[in-house]
């Protein structure tokens, strides 16, 4: 529902490098029509205390991931015994299980102040492959969890046929586990993700799940399936050395290489991940005008490695930012990560602009979704609003002209205190409207790790 409303922020992030006191937000429809900074509240004007910024946008998103949280981190192991798990859980999940799963995670991230989410959804089909009497079934599911949740989707429906690069260059049928992952071949997946709908709120854009479960021809025709729209397309892009290894050695080209070789580079374009490049793959990101998305905590908790930020930086790539895994649901944490692991990697600290980090937790997440429409506080723009208290134990303290830095290298999600989408309150005061968050993950995730155990 897109609301006509006014609001007076305390301190207003208006995209400069401070932000501004005392700002008015005019709302009519669910787009602001009006920024006035320095002015006093109008009667009846709904009171943001403490910085507002833009409505966050959480560019990469598995949202079933959330049930592995705290399960799977403390372990030894790598990426590839991770996923082991991953896929047990994937196994068990069904259109029902999915949906509480999910609207209780997107639950979570209107916590957090994400106002927006681009779900990488790959769980297509019945757990053997065969497809659901309605095939968007899993999706539906989805865009019903975003609808009741309230916050913005982007359904990267995503294209997924083998499970590796062989090394002539040809994919490797999926494996058992991954079966309902797959359509068949790129026509049976566009012809499913072409009857997806959209509404106000929801869109449609496309994935590539890697280069290791797309062979080039199938690449060709996703790509060609999202120009065609003009929707976002969407990869894992080298998240781990060996993806590289494989690629060379079959293909002779980087996974960017590749894909830029068969069309997928575009303004549209978002590479997620994009750990292991070099700096030609970093140049034809650049010349295409795409976009990176990193996600540093999975990276992290994967032992993925570092993304060369930097490189991105000086060639013009712009960031966006993803919770991928959810090992936490926290963008502020994303944020400071992007310059915290640049200055260990790099023994230099001040790489990155505090406003630029703030940036990608906004306005590049929302164009890398397709929303360039949203992601800023000005005027046509969405009216989705998150306010973070200054006056939390993490926050206390914060003189004016210190309060970006506060917000992105001290603050935590726990310190969004209102969510505003469309101009309607979704929380206030730290709590969401409709959903009691965490009883809901509990018992969601409950649901599906005993069906696990039943299943085993
Ligand atoms: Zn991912």
């Amino acid at each position: 529902v897109a609301a006509d409303a006014v609001f007076h922020c305390e301190l207003a992030w208006l995209g400069g490098e401070q932000p501004v006191a005392d700002v008015r937000v005019d709302v009519a429809g669910g787009v602001i029509t009006g920024v006035v900074p320095g002015t006093d509240a109008p009667p009846g004007a709904v009171r943001l205390t403490g910085v507002t910024l833009p409505g966050l946008a959480n560019a990469h998103s598995h949202a079933f991931h959330r049930a592995l949280r705290g399960r799977t981190h403390a372990g030894p192991g790598t990426f590839w015994t991770w996923r082991d798990e991953m896929y047990r859980l994937a196994s068990v999940l069904d259109p029902d299980s999915y949906f509480r799963l999910a609207r209780a995670t997107f639950g979570e991230m209107l916590l957090a102040g994400i106002t927006c989410v681009g779900e990488f959804h790959y769980v297509h089909h019945a757990p053997d492959g065969t497809p659901y009497a309605e095939p968007n079934a899993m999706g539906n599911a989805i865009v019903a969890a975003a609808g009741e949740a309230g916050l913005r989707l982007t359904l990267l429906d995503t294209c997924y046929l083998g499970s590796a690069i062989a090394p002539d260059g040809r994919l490797q049928p999926v494996r058992p586990e991954q079966r309902r992952f797959s359509d068949g071949d790129v026509h049976r997946w566009a012809e499913r993700a072409s009857q997806l709908g959209e509404q106000p709120g929801h869109r449609v854009g496309a994935a590539v799940h890697s280069v290791r479960a797309v062979d080039p021809a199938s690449i060709a025709g996703v790509a060609a399936w999202a120009s065609e729209r003009d929707r976002p397309l969407h990869a894992h892009v080298s998240e781990q050395p060996a993806e590289n290894h494989q690629c060379l050695a079959a293909h002779d080209l980087s996974p960017i290489g590749l894909l830029e070789a068969f069309g997928a580079l575009s303004g549209h374009f978002t590479a997620v991940h994009a750990t292991h490049v070099d700096a030609g793959d970093v140049s034809l990101l650049a010349s295409a005008g795409a976009g990176v998305c990193m996600c540093p905590t999975t990276e992290r908790e994967l032992a993925d490695g570092i993304a060369p930020t930097d490189r991105f930086r000086d060639a013009g790539v712009l960031v966006s930012l993803g919770s991928d895994s959810h090992a936490m649901i926290d963008l502020f944490e994303e944020a400071r990560a992007v310059e915290l692991d640049e200055r260990l990697a790099t023994l230099v600290r001040g790489n990155h602009r505090v406003d630029d980090l703030l940036r990608a937790a906004t306005a590049h997440g929302h164009a890398a979704l397709g929303w360039p429409e949203a992601g800023a506080i000005a005027v046509g723009r969405r009216a989705d609003l998150v306010t973070v208290s200054l006056r939390s134990v993490r926050t206390a303290g914060t003189p004016p002209s210190a309060v970006l830095g506060a917000v992105v290298f001290a603050a935590s999600a726990a310190d969004v205190h209102d969510v505003i989408v469309a101009g309607e309150r979704v929380v206030a005061g730290g709590h969401h409207r409709s959903i009691d968050v965490a009883g809901e993950l509990a018992a969601a995730i409950d649901e599906v790790w005993r069906a696990v155990e039943q299943s085993s």
